[in-house]
């Protein structure tokens, strides 16, 4: 599942192929956009800019058009050279953004739309987003205040509201509350500022990893590759050997992983 790593890192690499460019090639399709608008929309437009936020993308052009998607659980993007296989059928692609001998390509993304920049830049799905988990300097103050609206949530639901913090998904849930030693099952308000801040410290970490990464990655010693606890439910916990156990949490009944030896 995307989270916001994985939004991060595909912004870097849609901005270092199409960012200052012209975009010579556009083709859209798809019951997201309205095709033939959109592609007159942005065929020639340069390219300003592609910034992640939280789990959103967007691409500026200097058309006063932006692009926003989001992945949700299926959606990609993939850069292709022209003239490579596409990994992926081309009838899936939603649409196609060519500049110079890049395709930056978009698959199954439940969320693309092209808005207007200004009004995009107003639309309440990102005005209304917490600080972004992977952007610096991350301010600690507004992450507490609305941590606080959320002080009836046991921690493992509070600290995935993107209203809250943005970017951080179920993978990065338990693997930070796990590093950070934080039961999920506490509730936000019986957690100190200090604790709040360690467990947001510990995710950027992780997650900055990810992004260099591109996979989420948090456990490199004995063994192979993988997280302290995150799809672990039934094996040793990797501090104690106590078995990571997991549970459903939340109004949206995400998995949790956690050791209840280790996080108590
Ligand atoms: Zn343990």
């Amino acid at each position: 599942m995307p989270e916001g790593h994985t939004i991060h890192r595909a912004a870097r690499r849609l901005r270092s192929v199409l960012a200052g460019n012209r975009l010579e090639r556009v083709s859209a399709r798809g019951a997201h956009l309205v095709a033939a608008k959109a592609e007159q929309r942005l065929r020639g437009a340069t390219v300003t800019e592609v910034e992640a936020r939280g789990k959103h993308l967007l691409i500026h052009t200097d058309a006063g058009w932006s692009i926003h998607s989001h992945l949700r659980m299926d959606g990609v993007w993939h850069l292709y050279r022209v003239g490579d296989v596409w990994k992926k059928s081309r009838r899936r692609a939603w649409l196609q953004l060519g500049a110079g001998e890049w395709d930056a390509v978009n698959f199954d993304g439940p969320i693309l739309e092209i808005a207007r920049t200004e009004e995009l830049l107003r639309d309440r799905r990102l005005t209304e987003l917490g600080p972004d988990i992977l952007v610096e300097p991350f301010d600690d103050a507004n992450f507490l205040r609305r941590m606080r609206r959320l002080n009836a949530q046991e921690i493992g639901e509070a600290v995935m509201q993107q209203r809250a913090v943005a970017g951080i998904g179920n993978i990065y849930k338990s693997e930070s509350l796990f590093i950070a030693g934080i039961d999920p099952w506490r509730r936000n308000a019986d957690l100190s500022d200090e604790e709040l801040l360690s467990i947001r410290t510990t995710a950027t970490r992780i997650m900055q990893d990810g992004v260099l990464d591109a996979r989420a990655i948090t456990f490199t010693g004995p063994g192979a590759p993988g997280r302290w606890a995150y799809g672990r439910a039934g094996e040793p916990c990797r501090r104690c050997g106590a078995p990571i156990q997991r549970r459903k949490q939340g109004a949206d009944q995400r998995s949790t992983y956690w050791c209840e030896n280790c996080q108590s």
